[in-house]
């Protein structure tokens, strides 16, 4: 959708933080200021627009975040935002304040939230930031290196332990709906299986035999990997202790996996985010969601990006099976 040219923005941050979010938002400021827009943080998501909760930024205002995980900005969820008389009166704060364009950095509710806020007139521009990389229209979502970098991190110390006790650590790691830390975390950290949601998995053919026969081999100590979609990971930790007799134990890893300074790649992909959404807005654009495909930023209509759907890397499912045993 193309709209008249845009002087003011907004940008939030909405849904769950990850890390590289501050990346992307000062890119936004600074790209703007350097447009010589001006531009709103608006704090706690589309819960804190409709409270009014918004400064004005400058380029100081951005000044020490890059390295920083979280959201300068905060984040939330909002029912009240989600139903239309919501977004009227969303629409109606933001044209009381002369801003005439956002930014919305988040998952796919938060894209919904852009697509009818653009409809009520503010064009809008989405960035997608999840650790869960699963935002269909895009190869990659801000916050999923790291995310999976911390995973690494906690995985080879349990990995020092499990040896020492010639264990299995069955570990939780997030993925509601999706494997892909799970499948990438799994391979970077040697694990014996990687149960995802997307495929369906016979637990004693996939996990307990490949540890029996391992064991015959020599092996002593398994790392299990499980998405958080997958579900019951204490009684899958039971299930293989009975049926291979290693002493198992679960570790769920939880929201450590949304912290920590965010890599390099997060910084670099949520900086070109920021500043293609800008230039977006700049040029007339709304209701379009900035992606990456084969290392180019590109864009889609919003209700394009929400209709595409993303298949697992099949290939990358079997790779950590493969070269465990
Ligand atoms: P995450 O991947 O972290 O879950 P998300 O953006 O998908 O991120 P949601 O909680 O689904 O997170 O959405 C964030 C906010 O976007 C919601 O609290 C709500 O205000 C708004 N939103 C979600 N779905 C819709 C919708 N269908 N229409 C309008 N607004 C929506």
């Amino acid at each position: 959708m193309e709209h008249l040219k845009v002087n003011t923005i907004g940008v939030l941050t909405s849904g769950g933080d990850s890390p590289g979010m501050n990346a992307a938002v000062r890119a936004v400021v600074r790209t703007a200021l350097g447009e010589n827009m001006r531009v709103y943080g608006i704090r706690f998501g589309y819960a804190g627009l409709l409270e009014n909760d918004m400064v004005e930024m400058n380029m100081k205002s951005v000044s020490d975040c890059l390295q920083r995980g979280g959201t300068i900005l905060y984040t939330a969820r909002s029912k009240e935002f989600a139903a239309p008389e919501g977004v009227e009166k969303a629409a109606r704060i933001l044209r009381q304040a002369e801003i005439d364009g956002l930014v919305v950095i988040g998952g796919d509710g938060s894209f919904r939230g852009a697509r009818d806020l653009t409809a009520a007139g503010i064009p809008c521009i989405g960035i997608p930031g999840t650790i869960d990389n699963d935002i269909a229209c895009s190869d990659y979502t801000i916050g999923f290196d790291t995310a999976v970098n911390t995973v690494i991190e906690s995985v080879d110390k349990l990995r020092d332990t499990s040896k020492s006790h010639h264990r299995c650590s069955v570990v939780e790691v997030m993925g509601r709906n999706a494997g892909y830390i799970a499948i990438h975390a799994g391979i970077a950290c040697g694990a014996i299986a990687a149960l995802v949601p997307e495929v369906p998995f016979d637990i004693d053919r996939d996990v307990c035999d490949r540890i029996k026969k391992t064991l015959h081999l020599g092996r002593s100590h398994f790392i299990v990997m499980v998405s958080e979609g997958v579900g019951n990971t204490e009684e899958i930790a039971r299930y293989i202790k009975a049926q291979t007799g290693v002493d198992t134990r679960a570790t769920i890893l939880g929201h450590v996996q949304r912290g920590g300074s965010p890599t390099g790649r997060d910084r670099i992909i949520a900086s070109r985010m920021g500043y293609y959404a800008v230039k977006l807005l700049r040029s007339g654009f709304g209701g379009r969601v900035v992606a990456i495909r084969e290392d180019n930023i590109v864009d889609y209509d919003i209700d394009e990006a929400l209709s595409f759907h993303k298949d697992m890397d099949r290939e990358l499912y079997h790779l950590v099976g493969t070269i465990s045993i």
